[in-house]
């Protein structure tokens, strides 16, 4: 899902990244997506092999966008949106429907306009014009995700209880790995960008990560962990656990376990800056607001893992819990456990690429839901799931 365009004299390639994926027969062919970006209007070419019949649908009014749906086609696209930042188009969605031949070109306008579909057939080409001054183009900031992978150095975190290929399996490594694909996934998309506490096994105090987040200016702060029940004995406990700070701490013993294992005896936060009353009052609101926050990134993510049958049978939810690596003042901040690493079959999951993608991929969905609920300009971007 990349979003870039190329640049040349004047007009913009959009498809250079469409990936055909079925093999020609005797429908029409999409070739190319350009868009000239003109005073008072901006102009989409879209060029096909031969003249295709289309169809529109108009939903501007209610909500913003037009679609073309062009027939009789027999290559398709892979589903891609493509920001513009233009002031009059926000991106066009190139998605295929195979079984009824359809490729569908979505426009996503920044408000309603005049639009004009024409059809020509020498070259066969639909060019679609949409009014309105260019303006200037609207470049919205990147939302920033923290990630930080658990651990590291001499904290080891929990441990496989059987070896793996010959050796134990430590929480630390795990935690870097999926980190890495998160960020990945996360720095593909057009609208969000990823920075990770640490790169490489070192150690780090839970205060370093948080300074870090601040630092970075995060809109977002994600520990990654891997779960664990007390001893290293094999455990049939299994599936994923999104966390939030509270004070109080958990009651329950085996989130009480967590925070002793997650905390590494890190858990004062009381800075000397924060001994006035007053001040200590003014942070606590701060942070109730940014739990409040804290929870609905975890509501959306869970949501976006339900659309995966692994998360949706093995979820054990949303909590709270003690944990100090989530006491930040200035972003929601979350814990995401991946699953038992003491649970023999569970951490093989949890060792394993293709799992890696699914997990990283609804976590980035979840955080797409929740920046749109969010900010009104940011565009959602979603993988099928
Ligand atoms: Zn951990």
């Amino acid at each position: 899902m990349k979003a870039t365009a190329r640049r040349q004299s004047g007009i913009l390639f959009l498809s250079a990244l469409l990936l055909s994926l079925t093999a020609p027969s005797l429908g029409s062919q999409l070739h190319d997506i350009t868009y000239e970006s003109l005073p008072d209007r901006i102009r989409f070419c879209i060029s096909l092999n031969k003249p295709s019949q289309y169809e529109i649908k108009d939903a501007l009014r209610d909500s913003g966008y037009f679609y073309i749906d062009l027939l009789n086609m027999d290559n398709f696209w892979r589903e891609q949106t493509f920001e513009l930042h233009d002031a009059r188009v926000k991106s066009v969605r190139v998605v295929s429907y195979p079984q009824s031949h359809i490729v569908r070109l979505i426009f996503y306008l920044s408000s309603p306009a005049q639009y004009v579909v024409r059809s020509t057939d020498n070259p066969p080409a639909l060019t679609v014009d949409i009014a309105g001054q260019s303006g200037s183009a609207r470049i919205t900031p990147k939302k920033v995700v923290i990630i930080d992978p658990g651990h590291g150095g001499d904290s080891k975190g929990a441990r496989s209880s059987r070896k793996v290929n010959g050796r134990y399996i430590w929480e630390k490594d795990v935690n870097l790995v999926i980190a890495k694909v998160l960020k990945e996934v996360i720095d593909s998309s057009p609208n969000m960008t990823a920075f990770l506490t640490r790169t490489r096994d070192k150690d780090m105090t839970l205060t370093e990560r948080i300074t870090f987040a601040e630092h970075h200016r995060g809109d977002v702060f994600i520990s990654i962990h891997c779960n664990a029940t007390r001893g290293y004995e094999a455990t049939r406990a299994q599936g994923i656990e999104l966390f939030y700070w509270n004070e109080k701490g958990s009651d329950n013993a085996a989130v009480k376990y967590l925070e002793e294992l997650e905390n590494e005896g890190q858990l004062n936060i009381n800075g000397s800056k924060q001994n006035a009353t007053l001040f200590k009052n003014l942070l606590k609101d701060k942070l109730e607001v940014e739990k409040n926050k804290s929870i609905e990134v975890c509501n959306n993510i869970n949501t976006a893992l339900k659309d995966i049958a692994y998360f949706r049978k093995y979820n054990r939810g949303i909590k709270s819990a003690r944990f100090r690596v989530l006491v930040n003042y200035y972003m929601p901040a979350l814990l995401i456990e991946c699953g038992f690493i003491n649970n023999p079959k569970e951490v093989k999951h949890l060792l394993d690429h293709k799992f890696h993608v699914n997990l990283t991929r609804s976590v980035f969905n979840g955080l797409s839901l929740y920046f749109a609920q969010k900010d009104m300009n940011f565009t959602l971007y979603q993988y099928a799931m």
